[in-house]
């Protein structure tokens, strides 16, 4: 299937596969069309999946470049089944697709891999990106690994974390006074006059195939069938419809049988443009002011928002909010449960997961896939103060003296079933 044109998303207008964006004619976004796929050739394209390398790069066949050499590999990050998570949740058959299991510890390693390796096919010496923060860092290591420039632009409120993760790659850092929509604004006029390849702005139809990879993976991992529900995060609304994306392509290459899995979009309160849309009944979204600990999902203006709103509606599911307090207990839910400890985007993810499963939302023999986008290393903030540590002297007897403190000191206490000794 390779890839023949951009295409505008609203108008069909074809443009040659370089660095643009938007149609000239309607000022719709563009996408990468491919040559349709023949059902017929579906077991040899398999053969060649499976003989590929762990990473994104063997979907090549799928993507608008083949990342021949591409210096940092990104992707076949592992499916768990969570059966203690469905359990507590009283679901038949959890799965969570860890994507923070990526070499700088978030999704973004894809879409970068994608926009990175064909901006070096067009000739670029710089990249660049405006970031809600895991977006920095993949740009800042995908840069150095390639021998490449790169600036990065952030919201100077961004965590700590996740700017110490992106300066250590010697980008050029870029703190920007606003939120992430001011940098946003900010990186479209500079690319007007810098011939970089900011890629979620002018390589941004590139960046978004990236995406695609996590539907190919989930379904490849599931011995190519499809799921029945996803639960996934939204921010600009890119990953949300280019996993549906990736899903629809497989099934008309022939790969995959059966229909479209159910789509759940997941936001925190705080910044909910496009459930708040949904809720409404609207098919645009109303551009908010971030204001969630959730930052790396803090898009006040979604791109996609009308196509996400669609693709859960069409799917017939939903797109859902949750509070700080509910993010908080989603990312405790998830350690707690899987042994996977996410940032606050997958905090989002988990409690909107454990809402739709309390309000009884998804049928008992389904088979539901959630999204894990992130790392929990770069969001420490947000489990501070939920549990404290024993303070000891390095004595037996401090330990067990504490231990008898937590067990409410109750009873015949210490006693220990292996030793029968009693403290
Ligand atoms: C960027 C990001 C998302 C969502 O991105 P979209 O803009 O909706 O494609 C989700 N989770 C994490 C951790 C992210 O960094
Ligand atoms: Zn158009």
């Amino acid at each position: 299937m390779p890839p023949v044109s951009l295409r505008c998303k609203e108008c069909q207008t074809e443009y040659a596969l370089d660095a643009r964006y938007v149609c000239e004619r309607c000022f719709g976004p563009l996408e990468v069309a491919y040559a349709p796929a023949n059902p017929a050739d579906a077991g040899e394209l398999k053969r060649r999946i499976q003989a590929g390398p762990h990473s994104i790069w063997r979907y090549g066949d799928f993507l608008p470049t083949d990342g021949r050499g591409y210096p940092l590999p990104a992707g076949w990050t592992p499916l768990i089944r969570a059966d203690r998570l469905a359990r507590e949740l009283g679901l038949a058959e959890v799965w969570v697709k860890n994507d923070a299991a990526n070499p700088t510890h978030s999704f973004k390693d894809r879409v970068v891999s994608v926009a990175l390796a064909r901006a070096r096919e067009l000739g670029f010496e710089t990249i660049a990106c405006a970031s809600t923060g895991n977006l920095a860092n993949a740009v800042a290591a995908h840069a150095a690994a390639a021998g490449l420039e790169s600036y990065v632009f952030i919201p100077s409120d961004l965590e700590e974390q996740k700017i110490l993760a992106t300066g250590v790659y010697g980008t050029n850092l870029v703190a920007v006074g606003g939120n992430y929509d001011d940098v946003n604004r900010l990186c479209t006029e500079l690319s007007g006059d810098h011939d970089w390849a900011f890629v979620n702005i002018n390589m941004r139809p590139y960046y978004a195939e990236g995406s695609k990879t996590l539907a190919f993976e989930i379904a490849e991992q599931l011995n190519f069938e499809l799921p029945d529900r996803i639960v996934a995060p939204i921010a600009s609304g890119s990953l949300f419809t280019k996993i549906a994306r990736g899903f629809t392509e497989w099934i008309d290459a022939g790969l995959l049988e059966g229909e479209l899995p159910i789509f759940n979009g997941a936001q925190a309160d705080g910044c909910s443009p496009v459930a708040q849309a949904f809720a409404a009944g609207l098919d645009f979204c109303r551009p908010v002011k971030p204001d969630t600990i959730a930052k790396s999902l803090a898009i006040g203006n979604p791109a996609d928002g009308p196509y996400a709103l669609d693709l859960a509606r069409a799917s017939g599911g939903r797109i859902d909010s949750v509070s700080d307090e509910e993010i908080r207990a989603g990312i405790r839910l998830l350690a707690q449960t899987t042994g996977v400890f996410t940032e606050t985007a997958g905090g989002v993810t988990t409690a909107v997961l454990a809402k739709l499963a309390a309000r009884g939302e998804i049928g008992p023999d389904e088979r539901v896939v959630i999204v894990i986008t992130g790392e929990g290393l770069k969001t420490l903030d947000a489990v501070r103060g939920t549990f404290s540590a024993w303070q000891i002297d390095a004595s037996v007897a401090a330990f067990e003296a504490a231990a008898a403190e937590r067990a409410g000191a109750v009873g015949p206490v210490g006693v220990s079933a292996r030793t029968g000794a009693v403290h």
